[in-house]
């Protein structure tokens, strides 16, 4: 095909569970990623769908590829535990924060696009808010109920999941073992355990803090709604990937195919290629909110690490394979990290090269080795973004002796393009070890102390438990307890 600059770019689509070649729909990539939902920070495994996005936007600018990103931002419609008839999980925190839904939102998004942009993840071309777009969702849900594929109930309007032929097939649901979907809440009146809500009335006697009015009384939208859309809105009623974590895959994804296939009612993919990223693990469990686990970027930093050292990790896994957080492989990647700035930055500037042309055109004539390795990171990215083995690649170049100064500078420019690891601008001072007691400052020493004296009161109250999760968490900061004969000790790792 014309477009095809160097190795095909294949990547693997979720529907049908196979890598595919990829072909643009038109001159340019629509790509849509589920966002955030900003009633709390993201943790640590949040992190990793935006730099998966990345460095697919990477690969695609790298090849030559125009392409509009659009990440919502989601701050109505979540209900807690993604149930249809909980409260929403917005709501719940400003009540709990005692602050309004909008600070929340606001304060939550503000903190998610910070650690994008320490993660060097480069901005979506639109952040829609949900909030924003519930006018739309209500013509949506209402152009859904002229064709009949809902039903209404007291608790709201509902997609009827039976009415949708190929219902669960992004999940590979067994769909005539009984239309379970993934979720099995009970709702009074529901005609599949699949269906999901595209309206959530209000219940009598219950004022929501965010309500709007509907044909279906005062309520607010499904959470499957505003993806549908919001990508509708900005990308055209077909795109061409669309992206999210793993979980996705078997409900929020599964629903937004059904709504919006029965909505375009044309025959068509809604969209064609459906990428998942799998999860970031804690002490082999999902890293999840509802699990209590807060562990964020700013801990890292402020335990000594640098973000950039975070993405260094993230990358160093392939994004559809489960991967393990631990204070060791932390250390690991900042000691590559500052092993790598330590001997890239005698060889700045690099040269700017953000696609496989330019740098094929900026190694010098005569150094074929430094061609070659241009080429096996073309022939990696296109292999369904193999980050690691891009990583393995640079390190070859760079303990290769046969490369000129200029080839190897182009071999590191065009690595970093797909990586993102600011390998240019990053100084030697930023990624140095890891910090001495005398840099913390008070309050850091306070939570710390804090955290030890809670263990040792949890082991004088004999809960093993609790005190051993106080111990990982003062890990995760860096810091080791000693309990000697005159009590604990803690020292910075
Ligand atoms: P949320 O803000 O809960 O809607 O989640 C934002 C994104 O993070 C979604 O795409 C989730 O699938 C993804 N996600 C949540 N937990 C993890 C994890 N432990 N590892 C990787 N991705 C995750
Ligand atoms: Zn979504």
């Amino acid at each position: 095909m014309a477009w095809v600059i160097g190795q095909q770019l294949r990547l693997y689509n979720s529907l049908g569970r196979r890598l595919e070649d990829f072909a643009p729909r038109e001159d340019e990539v629509g790509l849509y990623s589920c966002g955030p939902t900003v009633y709390s920070y993201q943790h640590l495994g949040n992190m990793r769908p935006y730099v998966f996005a990345d460095t697919l936007r990477r690969a695609l600018r790298w090849k030559g590829i125009p392409v509009r990103h659009i990440v919502n931002i989601t701050d109505v419609g979540h209900a807690v535990a993604d149930s249809d008839t909980g409260e929403d999980k917005l709501e719940v925190a400003a009540a709990k924060e005692r602050r309004s839904v909008e600070e929340i939102a606001s304060f939550y998004t503000k903190d998610y696009l910070a650690a994008m942009a320490a993660l060097n993840v480069r901005p979506a071309d639109v952040y829609p808010r949900a909030s924003e777009y519930v006018p739309q969702m209500i013509e949506f849900a209402k152009r859904l109920e002229e064709l009949g594929y809902t039903y209404e109930l007291p608790s709201g309007l509902y997609f009827d999941t039976s009415k949708s032929p190929g219902y669960g097939t992004l999940a590979l649901l067994d769909v005539a073992g009984q239309r379970e979907g993934a979720r099995v809440e009970q709702i009074e009146g529901r005609r599949n355990k699949s269906d999901f809500a595209l309206w959530r009335a209000e219940e009598p006697g219950v004022r929501r803090v965010m309500r709007w009015n509907s044909p279906w009384g005062w309520g607010a939208p499904g959470w499957h709604l505003e993806c549908s859309v919001m990508s509708m809105s900005l990308l055209g009623s077909h795109f061409d990937i669309h992206t999210g974590g793993i979980d996705h895959r078997e409900l929020h994804h599964v629903n937004e195919i059904a709504q919006s296939e029965a909505y375009l009612g044309d025959g068509q993919p809604w969209v064609r290629y459906w990428l998942h990223n799998e999860f970031i693990l804690l002490d082999s469990q999902k890293i999840a909110k509802s699990a209590g686990h807060t562990l964020r970027l700013a801990d890292l930093t402020e335990a000594g690490y640098h973000p950039m050292a975070y993405r260094l990790f993230l990358l160093g896994g392939h994004y559809r394979s489960q991967l393990d957080f631990t204070p060791h492989a932390m250390d690991a990647a900042q000691a590559t990290l500052r092993r790598l700035v330590n001997r890239v930055s005698a060889l700045r500037p690099l040269p700017a090269v953000a696609t496989l042309a330019s740098a094929r055109e900026l190694v010098p004539a005569d150094d074929a080795a430094a061609l070659g390795y241009v080429e096996q990171l073309d022939a990696a990215i296109s292999a369904d973004l193999a980050t690691p083995k891009i990583l393995a690649i640079l390190q070859d170049s760079l303990r290769d002796t046969t490369l000129s100064e200029q080839g190897l500078r182009v071999v590191i420019g065009a690595a970093d393009a797909l990586l993102g690891l600011c390998l240019d601008t990053l100084d030697v001072s930023e990624v140095e070890g890891r910090r001495s007691v005398s840099d913390l400052d008070s309050s850091e020493v306070e939570t710390i102390e804090r955290l030890v004296a809670e263990r040792t009161q949890a082991r004088k109250e004999k809960d093993w438990a609790r005190a051993d999760e106080i111990r990982a968490e003062l890990e995760h900061l860096g810091v080791q307890v000693t309990d000697t004969a005159s009590g604990p000790v803690w020292e910075l790792r």
